[in-house]
């Protein structure tokens, strides 16, 4: 794995991104509608540890997101997940779809 030690500021570029609040207790994950495993605690993780590529690859569940932010009202840590999947949304449309 490729760490890019300067990746949580390319994505505060894109907006705000606390995912370092998340204490990792799966709640939203649970939570999410979409029961996608990786949603959202899993892409926050690849995030904090600068895995850029795990980021890449995981352009079907940053896209699927419903910012409904029922993950959001009950995470302990007062992460502000759909701001942050805002934040790698962005990051991938500069990245991937070069817009
Ligand atoms: S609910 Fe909040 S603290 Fe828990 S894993 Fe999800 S983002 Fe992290
Ligand atoms: S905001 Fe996104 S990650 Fe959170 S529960 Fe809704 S669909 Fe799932």
């Amino acid at each position: 794995m490729k760490v890019d030690p300067d990746f949580l500021d390319t994505l505060r570029l894109g907006g705000e991104f606390n995912a370092r609040q998340c204490i990792n207790c799966g709640t939203c994950t649970a939570l999410c509608p979409l029961g996608m495993e990786i949603m959202p605690r899993k892409l926050f993780r690849y995030a904090l540890l600068g895995n850029k590529e795990a980021v890449l690859k995981s352009t079907e569940p940053i896209y699927s997101c419903l910012l409904c932010k029922m993950c959001e009202a009950n995470c302990p840590g007062g992460v502000h997940i759909a701001e942050n999947v805002r934040a790698l949304r962005s990051y991938l449309n500069a990245e991937v779809l070069e817009v």
